[in-house]
């Protein structure tokens, strides 16, 4: 029969990889924390209306990228394409904005859905991981997001990150932009592409995130937001530049950042790094303050500022760059039955270094010769042999074996754990020096 293959632009996760993404996601998860973040799990559903009126109509995300589609029971109903509209209904429908301190601080971690051509970096099903810290509008609350942001990517050994940044200003600064870019795009706008058309209609700010190359050129001459910032826009950013370089963050100015959701306002950024092997896989995390998206949902009005890590892509970086250790292959014990009559003897002993000893154990099922599962224990990366014979099974003990130095010794059950405690520990101390 013919084997059914994955859906277009999603990616099987396996083996060694896995773990690189539980270790990715750990890292992300335990510095968020020590930034006094909290876990939040929405729902991969939402009613369309959710990002429709979060991200905002004139989203490339909204436009054409979203995952729609009317349930049997005829709702309206779409498969997230990003975390931030979801979190703030959840925020809004639950009041949390009321019944906690202010900024209320949380992260995410799960799939998302875009319909956008697969290449390099670029999927249909993707992971992010990432951060909102909700009802503060100070600078330094959009500060404390991006340090956090490039604390998680040190912390995975990523030296040398670009973080571009920019502001988009408030509404005054924007208001006066857009008209300075319809003045700017209005004899340009017939040769530009399609989606550009009705950019220049929906919102002139999204046609500087075109990347289609005519079009870049055209933009690199438009007029760029410096020029039309209210002061206070002007000193918040000022805020932000100082307090990053006082706390020893690098950042490039990028003006024609103006990021893909509607939502934004003030500042933005985004997080870049080229792996050793020169591959561009796209920006690895993008973020920034937003002042109407709770608005928007229906809440009170309260500013918020967030990143996302996409975490395909920072796999990637690290895998190009030797930075991801495989934990596939490693068993502390594998455990080999001589004979039929010690199977459940042996059951027993994985059972007590697995929920007693906190080893990582698996064991030989079938009648076997005992070379063959010293292969197999090879082949699993095990560190010990701990072999049951008919006399070991007798005496209530087991014959452990270091795989490295073929050492071996007759153990009693009620020692085991402590030998290997014993080893571990010292390997531990080893490592550390
Ligand atoms: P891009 O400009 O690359 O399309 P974006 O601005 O649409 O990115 P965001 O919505 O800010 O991306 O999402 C945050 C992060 O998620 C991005 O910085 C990127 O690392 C990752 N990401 C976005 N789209 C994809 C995708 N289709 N496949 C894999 N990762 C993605
Ligand atoms: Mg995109």
């Amino acid at each position: 029969m013919e084997i059914i293959k994955n859906v277009k632009g999603t990616h099987d996760i396996f083996g060694g990889e896995s773990n690189s993404y539980d270790y990715v996601e750990s890292i992300m998860k335990s510095i968020a924390e020590l930034y006094a973040y909290n876990g939040v799990r929405p729902p991969v559903l939402e009613y369309s209306q959710v990002f429709s009126r979060g991200v905002g109509e004139s989203s490339d995300i909204v436009r054409k990228e979203m995952y729609t589609f009317p349930d049997k029971g005829g709702r309206d109903l779409t498969l997230r394409p990003e975390f931030t509209a979801g979190i703030m209904r959840l925020v809004v429908q639950n009041k949390l904005y009321a019944t906690n301190e202010l900024p209320l601080k949380l992260y995410y971690n799960g799939p998302v859905f875009r319909y956008e051509r697969p290449q390099l970096g670029r999927y249909r099903q993707f992971n992010q991981f990432g951060v909102e810290s909700i009802g503060n509008n100070s600078a330094m609350n959009d500060v404390e997001v991006i340090a956090l942001a490039y604390t998680i990517l040190c912390s995975l050994g990523l030296e040398d990150v670009t973080i571009k940044l920019n502001t988009l200003g408030d509404d005054e600064s924007r208001n006066n932009y857009r008209k300075a870019l319809k003045e700017f795009f209005a004899n340009h706008i017939e040769n530009m592409c399609e989606d550009c058309k009705s950019r220049y209609e929906l919102n002139p700010l999204r046609i500087l995130d075109c990347k289609v190359p005519e079009d870049q050129e055209i933009v690199k001459d438009a007029p760029s937001i410096g020029n039309y910032l209210t002061e206070a826009s002007k000193l918040r950013f000022e805020d932000v530049q100082d307090a990053l370089s006082a706390l020893h963050i690098p950042y490039e100015i990028d003006e024609s950042l103006v990021r893909g959701l509607d939502y934004y306002s003030e500042t933005v950024f985004e997080f870049h790094y080229k792996s050793k092997t020169g591959q561009d896989y796209g920006a690895v995390g993008a973020g920034g303050h937003y002042g109407k998206l709770m608005m928007e949902l229906g809440g009170p009005e309260l500013p918020g500022v967030g990143f996302s890590f996409g975490i395909e892509r920072i796999v990637s970086v690290l895998k190009d760059d030797g930075l991801l250790v495989d934990k596939n292959n490693e068993l502390d014990c594998y455990i080999m039955p001589l004979g039929e009559n010690e199977r459940l003897f042996a059951e027993e002993v994985a059972v007590l270094l697995r929920n007693s000893g906190g080893y990582r154990v698996d064991m030989c099922f079938d009648k076997t010769k005992v070379g063959n599962m010293f292969k197999r224990a090879s082949n699993k990366g095990a560190k010990f042999a701990v072999i049951v014979g008919e006399e070991e099974a007798k005496n209530d003990s087991v014959v452990l074996k270091n795989l490295a130095t073929q050492e071996q010794e007759t153990v009693k059950l009620e020692n085991i754990i402590d030998k290997l405690d014993e080893f571990f520990d010292s390997q531990e101390e080893e490592t550390q020096k």
